[in-house]
């Protein structure tokens, strides 16, 4: 029989009668002849009210103690939509992350996913049962502690357990009826895409569209695990299919995506050791980064006063002063001297996502041309090109450049 994996976000299982809805579409695939398996988001926005309780009782509460804290809402929606099956006859097991065997590294908040052990999940289809597994979870071997896979991480669970147990289909259900062109909350006009490349998608994911976690589009592309993106709304509507690459010479535009609440900042970096110790520091700086979920827009250049690296970077406003710390302590033999020498807050980035612009630096010039000056940094690559704007114009240029590059004609 076939493996389909279903994963529902927090809107899907906002509410008890989102549960019984759920409970129905899962009983329908079942009754379709599949084996299912379920990977579940915490009720509604309760990560965040998690979150919030815990920094209100500790503005920087041990992050082993959150990931315990955050997990417990995945668990709830799992147990609960389990009891909703068997209250309708389906056979149903709900399981944690380290009940699956979903071995992680130790690093809590954004821990990496090494195995899928997988046996009890096995177990568990083979004996009838719907498996629900509580999303963006697993277990460190090493240190034995639970940890998280990131905010939005559920989808990453979705998709490394459908190429681990070599599911046939694999379905993200969530607020959108798809993949738009852009954010649909601030751009009017975007349009649902009904099939989008694995590397079109991770770049629109890492740029800040947040319908998917980036992470899980790697390990789609990294495992030829072809999945859809659909509406929890309307669950059988047919989204977006994200799968294959583009072979395409002609440049091609695909999304939009933007981030907000963002930082320009320059960095001075010296160090006593040269230029190696602040390589050293640098390396060190970005693994913070990374292990707090940010991929920041980053430019490194050697001064010509030895020893001395400056760093500008594009990142979350919340993280600057943390980052900035992280530098300065990094390795305090070494006596890295750390001065922040510029920082401009209120902040916004628009990735414009598609393929073939370092051929076409037409485009490069059609988006400056459309932001009439308004760009205060530009970075063009082949498959994406980001512009840093205020904040206060986010909506307004993103529109704009909607318009010019993905209107329909
Ligand atoms: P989940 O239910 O899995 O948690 P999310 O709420 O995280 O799903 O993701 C859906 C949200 O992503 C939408 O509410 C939408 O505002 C946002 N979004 C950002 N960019 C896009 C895009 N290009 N296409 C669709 N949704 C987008
Ligand atoms: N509940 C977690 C979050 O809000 C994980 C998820 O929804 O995928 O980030
Ligand atoms: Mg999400």
């Amino acid at each position: 029989m076939s493996l389909v994996v279903q994963k529902y976000g927090g809107t899907s299982v906002g509410s008890l009668d989102h549960i019984r809805n759920v409970a129905g579409h899962v009983e329908r695939t079942v009754k379709a002849g599949h084996h299912v398996l379920v990977t579940i988001s915490a009720m509604g926005e309760q990560t965040d009210e998690l979150l919030a309780m815990a920094l209100a009782l500790n503005a920087k509460p041990p992050r082993r103690e959150l990931d315990m804290l955050l997990t417990a809402g995945e668990r709830i929606s799992a147990a609960l939509l389990a009891i909703t099956l068997a209250e309708r006859g389906v056979k149903a097991l709900s399981l944690t992350g380290s009940q699956c065997g979903i071995l992680t590294d130790e690093t809590h908040g954004n821990a990496r996913i090494h195995k899928i052990l997988g046996d009890r999940v096995r177990l568990g289809l083979d004996a009838g049962n719907v498996i629900i597994v509580a999303g963006f979870q697993g277990v460190s071997p090493r240190t034995k502690e639970i940890t998280t896979l990131g905010r939005g991480g559920s989808d990453l669970s979705a998709v490394a357990l459908a190429a681990s147990l070599g599911a046939s289909g694999c379905q993200l259900y969530k607020d959108v009826p798809g993949v738009l062109t852009a954010d649909p909350r601030v751009v009017a006009g975007a349009r649902v895409l009904p099939e989008i490349s694995w590397g079109a998608m991770c770049t629109l994911a890492w740029a800040g569209a947040s319908v998917l976690q980036p992470r899980s589009a790697h390990i789609a592309s990294k495992y030829n695990i072809p999945f859809e993106i659909r509406s929890s709304v309307e669950l059988d509507r047919p989204g977006t299919l994200v799968r294959g690459n583009e072979a395409v010479e002609t440049p091609r535009i695909v999304a939009f995506a933007h981030k907000t609440q963002t930082s320009l900042i320059s960095v001075r970096v010296g160090a006593k050791g040269g230029g190696s110790q602040s390589s050293f520091i640098i390396g060190k700086a970005l693994s913070w980064l990374w292990e707090h979920g940010e991929s920041p827009l980053l430019s490194s250049q050697q001064s010509p006063e030895r020893g001395v690296t400056e760093l500008t970077l594009v990142l979350k406003s919340a993280l600057v002063d943390d980052f900035v710390k992280t530098l300065a302590g990094s390795d305090p033999a070494a006596d890295a001297a750390v001065a922040l020498t510029r920082r401009q807050d209120g902040l916004a980035t628009i990735t414009m996502v598609g393929e073939g612009f370092q051929q076409s630096p037409e485009t490069v010039q059609r988006v400056c041309e459309t932001l009439d000056g308004a760009a205060l940094v530009i970075d063009a690559r082949n498959t994406a090109i980001t512009v840093c704007v205020n904040e206060n114009e986010v909506k307004e240029r993103l529109s704009d450049l909607h318009r010019e590059f993905l209107a329909e004609h």
